[in-house]
């Protein structure tokens, strides 16, 4: 915002008469001078993203793709800086890939509050007397992470907050039927004891996942809660652009009697899915019968058989929680009564590589538009090429984008790797997938500078002037 200000108050002293400009500038160091009478530093200007200078380690090395563990997002991931393997199954993301989890994040915030969800932080290091209580101590297995502490505690690191988020409601002693439904949720790293993690971030032993717990006062009311997060997570997945089936699905270790998975049709997907082109019914094969392939719908039709990457899961719980932590309010007849409840998971890192798995190219990154580190790559022309006298050009380009357009603040990268040649530094843009590309080369030297911009999403390259390319990069939508 103050970077804003600036500019257009340089932008008004270059048309204002002197004096008139004079004036201005003298107020606004009063107004410098009053904010550090208060001690209020000033607002740091957010200096322009450069490509030489992002830590973006290509850790693509020979021998990774043997042991057939990998697959295409992992392969791509690793080629462009995104993360890097720290121990089996547990990565580092890099600071484009933070970028692209911190848009999804915020995304995730909008739909969920958007349907009353509160965010909350439970810790991950939980008890094991909470999961004794539940049954799912031993249930659970060898996929738990377990640790004890220096007074010989057990805990586990939570793969899932049922137990946790249960307790906590069953210590309010107060809840009324007018605070229902409660809807928490948390966006926090989740533990796997993986046999065999693989797939990159699409198996991993330690990923982000979004979790929701919903607190109701009647079966009819937590039934209605589920369906508004079913169609919560339906407009997320059609907000990233993905194509997605929503399929009936076992309730596994979880329990309860109602649930649904949200799927991303991939080949490198692990689950079998089953559908009806008559009825539109589909389910994961689990949740069927054994060796059953006629709809259980409509009956007559055979199921067509695809595989699915699981981005996301809902259960509808009933009291099975709430019952053992005794997690009660209070009704309208002022008469204790159990909640009923449900949980609902997405998983953050799983939509990010399994997006990437679907949407991408051989050798090149595609994202869904909202989710790309940076929207706009600003090339300027190769340093001693005749075109070099249009370098500042391209500079003050992408500074105008990334600090005058609200949409794009911070969203604007300048390629200033200046020795290369521009056509190096295209490749290297497509590979990391910026959905556009502007390149300030021999056409920006003409009297009208015209703008070679491609289009990665649509595949189009269009040549446009400085209010073309404004007016089309102003529109871009970001979150
Ligand atoms: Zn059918």
């Amino acid at each position: 915002m103050e970077a804003l200000m600036h500019f257009h108050l340089r932008k008004l002293h270059a048309v204002l008469p002197r004096s008139l400009s004079k004036a201005c500038r003298r107020s606004h160091h009063c107004a410098a001078q009053h904010a550090r009478s208060a001690c209020t530093p000033p607002m740091p200007v957010t200096p322009m993203p450069l490509v030489s200078r992002l830590f973006q380690p290509s850790n693509l090395r020979e021998g990774q793709e043997a042991g057939g563990l990998t697959c295409h997002s992992q392969r791509l991931m690793l080629q462009a800086g995104l993360i890097q393997l720290s121990s089996p199954g547990c990565f580092h993301y890099l600071p484009t890939a933070v970028r692209s989890m911190e848009k999804l994040v915020r995304l995730i915030d909008q739909e969920m509050q958007a349907i009353g969800g509160q965010k909350v932080d439970m810790p991950a290091l939980c008890g094991a007397e909470l999961w004794r209580c539940s049954g799912r101590w031993e249930l659970m297995g060898k996929e738990m992470f377990r640790l004890r502490d220096r007074h010989n505690a057990e805990y586990c690191l939570g793969p899932t907050h049922e137990e946790v988020v249960t307790e906590l409601l069953a210590s309010q002693t107060k809840l009324s039927y007018r605070q229902l439904p409660l809807l928490l949720y948390q966006v926090t790293r989740k533990f796997r004891d993986e046999q065999k993690p693989k797939f990159g971030l699409l198996r991993g032993r330690e990923f982000y996942m979004k979790d929701m717990y919903s607190f109701d006062v009647s079966e009819e009311a937590a039934l209605h809660t589920y369906q508004s997060v079913c169609h919560a997570y339906r407009r997320l997945l059609d907000r990233l652009g993905l194509r997605w089936v929503q399929v009936q699905a076992d309730t596994g270790n979880i329990g309860g009697t109602l649930s649904h998975e949200f799927h991303l049709p991939a080949d490198v997907g692990e689950d079998r899915l089953l559908m009806c082109g008559n009825c539109g019914f589909s389910a994961n094969v689990e949740a069927l019968e054994a060796g059953r392939m006629d709809c259980p719908q409509c009956l007559t039709q055979p199921l067509t058989e695809s595989k699915g990457i699981e981005v996301g899961h809902t259960f509808y719980l009933g009291t099975k929680y709430s019952q053992v932590f005794s997690a009660m309010f209070t009704n309208a007849q002022n008469k204790p009564a159990l909640a009923q409840m449900g949980c609902f998971g997405l998983g953050v890192t799983r939509i990010l590589a399994a997006s990437i798995e679907v949407l991408s190219s051989e050798d090149s990154i595609r994202w869904p538009r909202l989710l790309a580190p940076y929207q706009v790559c600003v090339v300027p022309p190769k340093k001693g090429s005749k075109a070099s006298e249009v370098i500042h050009m391209a500079e003050e380009l992408a500074h105008h984008l990334g600090n005058c357009f609200p949409n794009l603040k911070g969203d604007v990268i300048l390629d200033d790797r200046t020795q290369l040649t521009i056509g190096k530094r295209l490749k290297d843009a497509g590979r990391l997938g910026y959905p556009y590309v502007v390149v300030v080369g021999q056409k920006a030297m003409e009297e009208k500078p015209v703008f070679e911009v491609v289009c990665q999403q649509s595949g189009e390259t269009l040549f446009l002037n400085r209010d073309g390319l404004l007016d089309l990069l102003s529109g871009v939508e970001t979150i």
